[in-house]
């Protein structure tokens, strides 16, 4: 396992907030991104500083965040630390969190709508469906509390009228599914002008998850 130093952990994210613009997953200023620091006696996270363009970002701009919410560096961090702080918290796997208001996902979420089992690559996201969080102001502990709770079993949830969320191991995990959960938003939402796409059964979806635990891993010897 490489252990980045601060340095490349900080463009990595800058270079991850960037993709996501330039994959189309989100527009202008909104949206952030954040690692996990894996230093030692160090519990926080590094995250894109609030209100900065993308493509001005530099590695020195990135905002160290605490898990006590104190932040260091010569910017304040996103609005949206606090369910940063809390995924971390909660979830010992997740290692990145990036969230976008990627067009269609949140088209759906401002119809209150999560993503339900239309499509077997909704299980990429964890489970039989993609919930959507109730609303609440960005940037309150409110808005954090519905986002854990959204999340749970999952890696993956829609924030009602605001965007979506995406964590994983890695930021190119992270950034991977962000662009899945999109992907699935599109088609759903491209389907629903026909009509409500018919349900995969929970046995399905649990099959495909099973599958997913071992698809693009590495054939283990014995
Ligand atoms: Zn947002």
């Amino acid at each position: 396992m490489s252990i980045l130093d601060d340095h490349d952990l900080r463009a990595a994210v800058v270079a991850t907030a960037q993709a996501m613009n330039a994959a189309g997953i989100n527009r202008g200023r909104a949206g952030n991104v954040s690692a996990r620091l894996a230093r030692e006696g160090v519990d926080g996270f590094l995250i894109t500083p609030t209100g900065f363009r993308y493509e001005a970002m530099r590695a020195d701009d990135i905002v160290v965040v605490l898990q006590d919410g104190t932040s260091r560096g010569p910017h304040l961090p996103s609005s949206e630390w606090r369910f940063h702080r809390d995924i971390y918290g909660a979830r010992p796997e997740v290692g990145a969190i990036v969230h976008t208001h990627a067009p269609f996902a949140t088209t759906l979420a401002c119809l209150d709508r999560g993503i339900p089992a239309f499509h077997y690559m909704v299980a990429r996201a964890g489970g039989s469906d993609i919930r959507c969080a109730p609303y609440a102001t960005f940037g309150t502990q409110e808005l954090s509390d519905h986002a854990v709770r959204a999340l749970e079993g999952r890696r993956a949830c829609l924030l009602a009228h605001h965007g979506m969320i995406a964590v994983g191991a890695t930021l190119e995990s992270a950034l991977e599914l962000a662009i899945e959960v999109e992907t699935l938003a599109e088609m759903y939402w491209r389907a629903l002008q026909v009509a409500e796409p018919a349900r995969l059964p929970d046995g399905e979806m649990a099959v495909v998850l099973d599958k997913f635990r071992t698809y693009g891993q590495p054939r283990r010897a014995g």
